[in-house]
């Protein structure tokens, strides 16, 4: 179902916006699997009518859809997005921050620091630079 439509409506606007970041993060991890996108427009569904009943909720969206993938990532395929920062001990996911705001970023507990905005998540692991 492509839709050759831009969207334009602000509403449009945040979850075609919140979709692009996450995917662009599991690209990075290279678990843009079919399923997982379809993991990604099953939060985007859902966003979209809670957002629709708080609008003023928009700017929280991108970091509740990494928050919805992480979710179902976790039941399926296990933890995402893994921890580029901590070399050694035992592997473990990043957490959005914050959970419920705007600008959310990935972060390492752990080690107690922000590694990348949610979206960018690409160029704090150097991975997927093929071009
Ligand atoms: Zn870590």
């Amino acid at each position: 179902m492509d839709d050759p439509n831009t969207p334009v409506d602000p509403l449009e606007r945040t979850l075609h916006t919140a979709r692009a970041l996450v995917l662009a993060d599991l690209a990075s991890g290279e678990v843009a699997a079919a399923d997982v996108v379809s993991m990604v427009e099953d939060s985007v569904v859902q966003r979209r009518w809670w957002v629709e009943q708080w609008p003023e909720g928009a700017a929280y969206v991108a970091g509740l859809v990494a928050q919805d993938v992480q979710d179902a990532l976790l039941e399926s395929h296990g933890r995402w997005p893994l921890c580029p920062v901590c070399g050694s001990g035992d592997p473990h996911a990043l957490d959005v921050e914050p959970e419920l705001g705007p600008d959310p970023h990935w972060v390492c507990h752990k080690a107690g620091v922000k590694v990348a905005s949610v979206g960018s998540l690409g160029a704090a692991t150097g991975g997927a630079a093929t071009s």
